[in-house]
């Protein structure tokens, strides 16, 4: 295989990149002379794949670490961590460049029972097809987080408390539209769900949320099912 110009390449070295059993990569190195390579110099080739294939495996594991310490398994939301990270960004960005953004809180209504009826593997089947169509309706840009056990959080960049609690209403009535499948069967839910912007009087994320919380607690007493913004006065 020839690399550049081929007129002028007249040597190459290449070792795989092995992990294991596994071929992840090759490197190579190439001259412009004739027979310029030795096979002390292929030794030598052969010790920097090792330890380059070594590296290369312990960045993605790191990655990997990295990921599974900001996600929740079940849901493979972020978890709390993970979630205050990213929303962390936007808090930063309201104060530096005065964007908007809003929180969602969500809880399932009286999921406790669908537990009790249809048995928790069931509810968390609940939990993850419920993830997944709120993801279908939001952006990418969108932060979803697991904030308690079936507490669910989503954070809006860009987005006001108009525009999240459209979307709120959206995610609302797509819920509870069609009931989620499980093993157990079509399990219908609801979920009632708070609203709230970020200004500047708000301290950081976790009052914003407490907001937000506050709101879908007013949605809870007023009957669930329903969407509640949060206002100051
Ligand atoms: P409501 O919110 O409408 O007031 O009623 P609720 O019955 O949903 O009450 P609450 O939010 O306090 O109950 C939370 C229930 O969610 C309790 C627990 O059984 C269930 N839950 C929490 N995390 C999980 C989970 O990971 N899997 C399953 N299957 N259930 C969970
Ligand atoms: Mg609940
Ligand atoms: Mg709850």
């Amino acid at each position: 295989v020839h690399f550049g110009e081929e007129d002028y390449t007249r040597s190459i070295l290449a070792v795989p990149l092995r992990l294991g059993d596994r071929i992840i990569g090759m490197l190579s190195t190439q001259s412009y002379k004739a027979n310029a390579y030795t096979t002390e110099d292929l030794y030598l080739m052969e010790m920097l794949a090792a330890n380059t294939a070594i590296a290369i495996e312990n960045t993605r594991l790191l990655k990997e670490v990295q990921w599974l310490a900001i996600t929740d398994p079940l849901t493979g939301l972020f978890n709390r961590r993970g979630f205050f990270e990213l929303g962390q960004r936007e808090v930063e960005r309201f104060r530096r460049f005065g964007r908007p953004f809003s929180a969602i809180m969500m809880d399932l209504d009286r999921f406790k029972q669908v537990n009790d009826t249809y048995g928790h593997a069931a509810g968390d089947q609940v939990l993850i097809g419920l993830t997944g169509r709120l993801r279908s309706k939001i952006r990418d840009v969108d932060v979803m987080g697991r904030y308690g056990g079936e507490e669910i959080v989503i954070i809006l960049p860009e987005t006001d408390i108009q525009g999240a609690s459209l979307l709120a209403e959206r995610l609302r009535s797509h819920v509870e539209k069609t009931p989620i499948d499980t093993d157990r069967g079509p399990i219908p839910i609801t979920i009632s769900l708070g609203v709230a912007e970020f200004k500047s009087s708000i301290p950081d994320l976790a009052s914003l949320l407490d907001r937000a919380d506050s709101a879908m607690y007013v949605a809870k007493q007023s009957g669930r099912n329903q969407v509640r913004l949060y206002t100051d006065e």
